[in-house]
């Protein structure tokens, strides 16, 4: 069955981002990634006027807090307020529109412990003893972020139970060399232990069939992981593990065990999207927007480093719980997103934060750039002076020249302004528009890269139209300058998702209501209006037409 075609989808949406693990802050590698993606197409599905939830929540319970804090020789529960709360600063401050960030606390931990006791009282899970790298010096195995070592499939180094850069699973004694990422030196042995898992293999058949619907509309390189990683035979997938970080897993099998803390995110994604629901004004149960009937659609936006997880062994255990919940139709991955052609690395101190960047630009010409680079299908860079290029020459001086020409014949209009009549040409220059930008923010097309080359291409051929007509009264050529501002009006309100303080001012000076409803340019004239002006500086929001 062909996934119905998403203009004619009006069903709401539920959009998740990946949730951002507490063990530091937000840098800008992240915002290009996912969040800013889903932020851009949870805009423009609200401004298409369907209902809209957007979530997440941190990951508290993952190994990499453990990993990080000790390293940095703080209490992991300490790294989790304070990371927590420079991830939710840098999220507002460039403008993520969360409907609601889901907190980690008791309705969290419920939903969670619900979804994995459901499994283990249907009987999915088996006991299995295996061999996981073990510290005699601490007492401790090491696992997930705790272990980092080679990938037994491609060979880069990699941390446990995945490969952030071929994606596959490793789990047990799996990987090559392994030693402690807290302390190198730390080489460990091996010892047995016996935990519960999700015997993959059995869910093979539904896993393929979900995967092959939905092969021709993802990209390519989360297609070919899957098909790839499909095309071996599957890995148990370790519910529970033998570690003292992470929430306890209650199940008598396995006293002391905790639960693999990537297989909370469904759960906690369930609990989100009633938290954030329940910002927007409904009242919901945790798992109940996930129920058929709620006829939701699932868009999902995550790094194609976690992509294992989201793709197949999260979508095994939504299918052992059979047809009780709906499952992502959307999975959107990214690749890396590099600072001056050199990885991210906080370690090395190579990394850019959201706060430092605005505090020298505002986050409009930030979100353009970030749009226009971000790392859709190959990894990416951000340079300093391709933002400072492109800011100013494709963004920043030519929408200013624009604005400011129609901003001036407005201002001379005499006896005021009065509203100036659209041809049967403009409208139809207005309504490709609104067609392009709609293929670029729609699925299966959904491109960040596209749609903010688009403003900047619409941009230049708007500036071009205005120059012609610059010098030239309103009461001269009505026709054409009618056509250009109600072209202008469009383009302010079809690049709202990305410039968003552009557009907010905008809409307080008249230039749009803010709705994108198909037909929405068919008028047969347009009120002249004063655009506002876009910043280079910090601390300069959009202007109005009194900063000129
Ligand atoms: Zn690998």
């Amino acid at each position: 069955m062909r996934p119905p075609h998403p203009a004619q989808d009006d069903r709401p949406v539920l959009v998740l981002g990946p949730n951002p693990t507490p063990n530091g802050g937000m840098h800008l590698g992240h915002i290009a990634g996912p969040y800013l993606a889903g932020d851009v197409y949870a805009r423009y599905q609200r401004a298409r006027g369907r209902k809209v939830v957007f979530t997440t929540g941190t990951d508290d319970s993952q190994t990499f807090v453990v990993a990080s804090a000790r390293r940095l020789g703080v209490e992991p529960e300490e790294l989790c307020r304070s990371s927590t709360e420079l991830i939710r600063e840098a999220l507002t401050a460039i403008g993520i529109s969360f409907d609601g960030f889901g907190p980690f606390d008791k309705t969290y931990q419920a939903t969670v412990l619900d979804y994995f006791q459901a499994l283990h009282a249907a009987g999915k899970f088996r006991l299995k003893t295996v061999k996981m790298p073990y510290l005699e010096r601490t007492g401790e195995f090491l696992v997930e972020g705790l272990v980092e070592g080679e990938c037994p499939v491609c060979l880069a180094t990699c941390r446990g139970g995945l490969c952030e850069t071929c994606c596959h699973p490793n789990n047990f004694d799996d990987l090559l060399n392994p030693r402690s990422t807290i302390d190198p030196q730390d080489v460990p042995g091996v010892r047995e232990t016996t935990i519960l898992v999700l015997p993959m293999e059995e869910y093979r058949e539904q896993l393929t069939a979900y995967h092959e619907k939905w092969a021709p509309y993802w990209r390519p390189h989360l297609v070919q992981m899957v098909r790839d990683v499909l095309s071996r035979p599957l890995q148990d997938l370790p519910i529970t593990y033998p570690l003292a970080w992470g929430m306890p897993a209650p199940f008598p099998e396995t006293p002391g065990q905790v639960l693999n803390a990537w297989l909370e995110l469904i759960p906690a994604g369930m609990y989100t999207s009633s938290y954030a629901a329940a910002q927007l004004g409904r009242e919901t149960e945790p798992g109940q927007l996930w129920l058929p009937e709620e006829n939701m659609r699932i868009v999902h936006f995550l790094g194609f480093d976690n992509a294992y997880f989201f793709a197949l062994a999260h979508m095994a255990l939504l299918m052992a719980h059979g047809d009780k919940y709906i499952r992502p139709e959307w999975v959107l991955t990214n690749e890396f997103y590099e600072l001056e052609s050199e990885k991210f690395s906080t370690s090395k101190r190579h990394v850019l934060a959201v706060q430092e960047l605005l505090e020298e630009l505002p986050r409009d010409p930030a979100r353009l750039y970030l749009a226009l680079t971000a790392p859709e299908y190959q990894r990416t860079t951000f340079t300093r002076s391709g933002l400072d290029k492109v800011t100013r020459e494709r963004l920043v001086e030519p929408w200013n020249r624009l604005a400011e020409t129609i901003g001036k014949a407005t201002a001379n209009a005499a006896g005021g302004p009065s509203a100036l009549p659209v041809s049967a040409h403009g409208r139809a220059l207005a309504a490709t528009m609104l067609s392009r930008f709609d293929f670029n923010y729609e699925m299966p097309n959904y491109s960040l890269n596209r749609c903010a080359d688009t403003i900047l291409t619409q941009i230049a051929r708007l500036g071009r139209l205005a120059a012609d007509l610059d010098g030239h009264g309103l009461d001269e050529k009505p026709a054409a300058w009618g056509d250009l501002i109600l072209q202008v009006r469009a383009l302010l309100a079809l690049s709202a998702p990305i410039l968003i303080d552009l557009a907010a001012a905008a809409r307080d000076a008249g230039g749009f209501d803010g709705v994108l409803a198909p037909g929405a340019f068919e008028v047969a004239d347009v009120a002249p209006f004063t655009p506002p002006l876009l910043s280079l500086t910090a601390g300069d929001a959009a202007g109005s037409a009194a900063q000129r």
